[in-house]
């Protein structure tokens, strides 16, 4: 049976659709923002307004954006939003990194060996800008495409001459401090790159080697050992054969006790813990040990063996020195370790100390020199099995076993690289007291979450001296110069000024073209021999130490900005890349880390917590979910996700995602169609007119507000996601539900219906400001839905935040009080559920319910009586009696079902429409005087 009264309810109407349909309508939103320059309103006029600068890490030039890109914009975004909101003048100016050796990579690729050959390195450098260039403009659309608001028309990219020319400042500052110095230091270089790698550019993984245990025989007289009268020498143990040419030392542990073992008619020195387990590998049965005149063991310390001479054992005629030092372990190997200072750190460390040589055999092909001796003209990975052989031959070879361990690889060809003395630019940790000042900064910044302080203060804390140069083209100079005649660096504060000035006018590509007279000042000449004719240098910065001054070249630069930024956000893996880079340059130039907070989060990963990768088939592109889904469900996503840990994403997670999105979506839905009739300026209800529920409706909304804005203030966003979520379903389930009776059936202009609409419209007001940071596309759509005098600005972007009053005891009072109500409301909807199962009643209007409660219980819904009890049960009548425990009784209600309304009530009581209950005969005769 139809409904007769149908014309005579106020049924919900709006035009906002249903469906989304956000993958076609975003770029709708898009053009819009574009005409009416979101960016630019969300800044202007705020210049004396608090600032919030989040500084925008910039991702790598290079291919489209993906997950993790994606998630880290939109928490910028979500951010920058959320503060412009609030008040701030949060400028965002988005970067690109568009240097370094991957774009030279793929342009080198491209090109192929034979014309990469022929071409020039000014030519070089256009192809790589070009590729650069390229990928920027991708990844701007994309990235603007998700919604996010920032400076697209001129972000900063770190080939812009403004940006070069910063390079130079720091570099210039640091290095007058003495902070960057040129030395000889093993590094590992990549001998098929033919560059230097830093830490953040090595991968571990597992790689078979050869371990060898050689005799080195000692040239001296050996305490102790030699009165046995049989030659001695003294056994190390190595996993690197190739390093033995460049071999100059033995380093012993100082207070370990070495014994000689007899074997092969020879002494052989080792440690003696060590024994055992050098006899396994070496097939001893028995271990025949030199002893004393007393019949025990003779036992040496390392500090008393210091100082002798053996023979080195690749290089005839040249003897190496036993040493001491405290890397010496006693769990492997035989506690007696070979060390050649070009290729090891700490054998680099010892050799310092102790004033060693630093030979390095090894060319930039990985090949070995004259130095090499007998393996001169052999690759270093040819040379392993030769060397063993030929030690093999000459009887110092004791054993030799094929081993497994972890051994450093080059992130970009993923060979193994060797650890190889030359000469490189460094930021020194210690000559000025920078890793100590670094220290003192990463304690005077917040970091979120908290923990990842110590992982800061871990990596920088023991990190060895930054090399910061790189043999490669497609970068920024190292702006130094070097005398042609005496090889001394020239660098002044003149020449530097010049470059600066050269890149800032030119860009650094001028290096490249120009000759140093061109634009050096006159008459710039080498302190020490005085000669005119300088060299540039070749090597260009490590790539960190460009993206790390952005501070310099884009904070201090830009009017807009400034240094310290509010913020910093990037990926856990920037604590040893852009932050490390960012505080050391900004403590070293500015003796100030650039950030005050620095926030992380976790990678991206699929829903069974593995790295997304093309071999396994679980990567997720953003492309392809906002085609098919729309950027608010990516957005969504990356507020529900919890970025303390990593962050998971899935299709089956983002169906979730989507089913939530239309919850919401849904909400909004059904209070802007109970607002098509009201006008928040005139017809209003003040709250002291309100009935009790729409009054604690109002309690739960402030409260609301409340826990999403700390939420926010706490950048905890999965905590306002859930908050949101949570607060939408129980608004259908409960008050929503609750409205509906009154929402339409009573009169359009009566104070109960006006009551209920003032409340839906607090409510959608409130709601989209609190969602517009996440949802930036629906939030919008729901504005212009709106009443008008709801909408204060052109867009929800421009809005202020709701705000937050200091909750009143009496909303304290009611919200408790409707807690407890609530419980009721349940086991009585259990009730109903189970009722109509049994066919007991239809509706929950036909009900009438007794309702069995404790006393206080049943006082409170005694203060507040049956009526808008029923109301709130959505039942015909209600009666509280005082028991033990809650329990609920249905039955059919006494009275008539009112066709109007669906309640059943009792009906007849006005003669003019005698079918329809009191409330609905009042509105009829109301709307027929009209
Ligand atoms: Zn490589
Ligand atoms: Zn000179
Ligand atoms: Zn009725």
């Amino acid at each position: 049976m139809g409904n007769d009264y149908k014309s005579t309810m106020n049924l919900p109407q709006t035009d906002f659709p249903m469906r989304a349909n956000l993958a076609t309508r975003e770029n709708e939103w898009l053009a819009r923002w574009d005409e009416m320059d979101i960016y630019g309103r969300s800044i202007e006029g705020r210049e004396d307004a608090p600032r919030f600068i989040l500084h925008d890490g910039p991702p790598y030039a290079n291919g489209h954006i993906h997950m993790g890109t994606a998630y880290n914009k939109v928490l910028k975004d979500l951010i920058v939003k959320y503060k412009t909101m609030r008040g701030y003048y949060a400028p965002y100016v988005p970067g690109w990194d568009c240097h370094g050796q991957p774009i030279e990579h793929m342009v080198e690729k491209k090109l192929g060996p034979e014309k990469m050959a022929k071409i020039s390195q000014a030519k070089l450098r256009e192809l790589c800008h070009n590729w650069a260039m390229g990928f920027v403009d991708v990844q701007r659309t994309e990235f603007k495409r998700l919604g996010v608001r920032g400076d697209w028309n001129e972000p900063y990219l770190t080939l812009n001459h403004s940006y070069e020319a910063g390079d130079v400042r720091v570099f210039a500052e640091m290095y007058a401090r003495g902070e960057i110095y040129k030395g000889r230091k093993p590094i590992h270089w990549c001998k098929r790159c033919h560059t230097a790698l830093a830490e953040a550019e090595i991968e571990y993984a597992d790689e078979r080697s050869d371990s060898i245990y050689v005799n080195f025989s000692f040239t001296d007289e050996v305490p102790g050992f030699s009165a046995a009268g049989m030659p001695v020498g003294v056994l190390i143990w190595t996993t690197t054969p190739w390093t033995l040419p460049a071999n100059v030392a033995v380093t012993l542990a100082d207070d370990a006790d070495y014994v000689g073992v007899v074997a092969d008619g020879r002494v052989l020195v080792m440690a003696e813990a060590l024994v055992p387990a050098v006899a396994e590998v070496a097939g001893w049965d028995e271990v025949t040990l030199v002893l004393d005149a007393a019949g025990e063991p003779v036992r040496e310390k390392g500090r008393d063996l210091s100082g002798l001479h053996y023979a080195q054992p690749v290089h005839e005629g040249v003897t190496g020195v036993i040493i001491t030092g405290d890397h010496v372990e006693l769990t492997t190997g035989t506690g007696a370790v070979h060390t050649a200072p070009g290729h090891g750190e700490d054998d680099y460390l010892v050799g310092m100390k102790f004033g060693l040589p630093m030979p390095m055999p090894v060319d930039d092909n990985g090949v070995f020199d004259i130095g090499g001796g007998p393996f001169e003209g052999l690759s270093v990975d040819d040379a392993n099995p030769v060397i063993i052989e030929w030690l093999r031959e000459r009887g110092s070879l004791l054993a030799s076993v094929s081993i497994s361990h972890s051994y450093p690889h080059c992130w970009r060809c993923k060979q193994p690289v060797i650890f190889r003395a030359t000469d490189q630019w460094f930021v020194s940790m210690e000559a000025t007291g920078l890793r100590d000042a670094a220290m003192a900064e990463i304690r005077r910044v917040e970091w979120i979450p908290g923990w990842s302080v110590n992982r800061m203060a871990g990596m920088v804390g023991d990190r060895p001296d930054w090399c910061i140069s790189r043999q490669r083209a497609w970068g920024v100079p190292i702006p130094v110069f070097e005398c042609a005649k005496c090889g001394e660096t020239v660098a002044t504060p003149e020449t530097f000024s010049a470059v600066e000035a050269l890149f800032a006018a030119e860009g650094a590509d001028a290096w490249f073209t120009k000759e140093p007279s061109e634009y050096l000042p006159a008459g710039t000449a080498c302190g020490r021999c005085g000669g005119t004719e300088l060299k540039t240098e070749t090597d260009i910065l490590d790539v960190w130490f460009e993206s790390g001054v952005s501070h310099t070249s884009v904070l201090d630069t830009r009017p807009e900005l400034s240094r310290p930024a509010a913020m910093y956000l990037e990926g856990s893996d920037q604590h040893r890349g852009w932050f490390q880079s960012s505080l050391l340059t900004g403590v070293g130039a500015h003796d100030a880390a650039p950030f005050d907070r620095v926030l992380t989060h976790g990678f991206i990963v699929d829903g069974d917590g593995r790295k997304m990768s093309k071999s396994v088939g679980n990567v997720v592109s953003p492309i392809d979910v906002v085609a098919k889904s729309g950027a608010d469900i990516v957005r969504l996503w990356v507020a529900a996700a919890d970025y303390g840990q990593d962050v998971s994403v899935s299709d089956e997670i983002l169906d979730r995602t989507s089913e939530a999105y239309r919850r919401i979506r849904n909400t909004f839905r059904f209070l802007l169609s109970n607002l098509g009739d009201f006008d928040p300026a005139t017809d209003s209800i003040p709250a002291d007119q309100m009935p009790e529920i729409d009054l604690w409706a109002m309690a739960e909304l402030a409260d609301l507000v409340e826990r999403v804005t700390t939420a926010y203030d706490e950048w905890r966003f999965h905590v306002v996601y859930r908050a949101v979520y949570d607060y939408v379903g129980d608004l259908s389930s409960v008050y929503l539900d609750v409205l509906k009776d009154r929402l339409y059936a009573d009169a359009p202009a009566s104070v109960s219906r006006r009551s209920a609409q003032t409340v839906l419209s607090e409510i959608v007001a409130v709601l989209v400001r609190l969602l517009a940071p996440i949802l930036t596309f629906t939030s919008e759509e729901v504005w212009d839905f709106m009443p008008a005098a709801l909408r204060d600005a052109d867009s929800v972007q421009l809005t202020a935040w709701p705000i937050t009053q200091p909750t009143t005891t009496e909303a304290t009072q009611l919200r408790a009080e409707y807690a407890v109500v609530l419980e009721v409301r349940e086991a009585v909807t259990k009730a109903l559920e189970e009722a109509r199962g049994g066919k007991v009643i239809g509706k929950s209007q036909e009900a009438a319910v007794e309702i069995v409660a404790p006393a206080e219980t049943v006082a409170l819904l005694n203060a507040r009586g049956p009526v808008p009890m029923a109301e709130f049960f959505i039942v015909a009548a209600v009666r509280f009696v005082a028991g033990d425990e809650v329990a609920v009784t249905v039955e059919q209600a006494d009275g008539t079902k009112c066709p109007r309304c669906w309640n059943v009530r009792e009906v007849g009581s006005d003669e003019r429409f005698p079918e329809v209950c009191g409330r609905c005969a009042s509105v009829l005769s109301e709307l027929g005087a009209n």
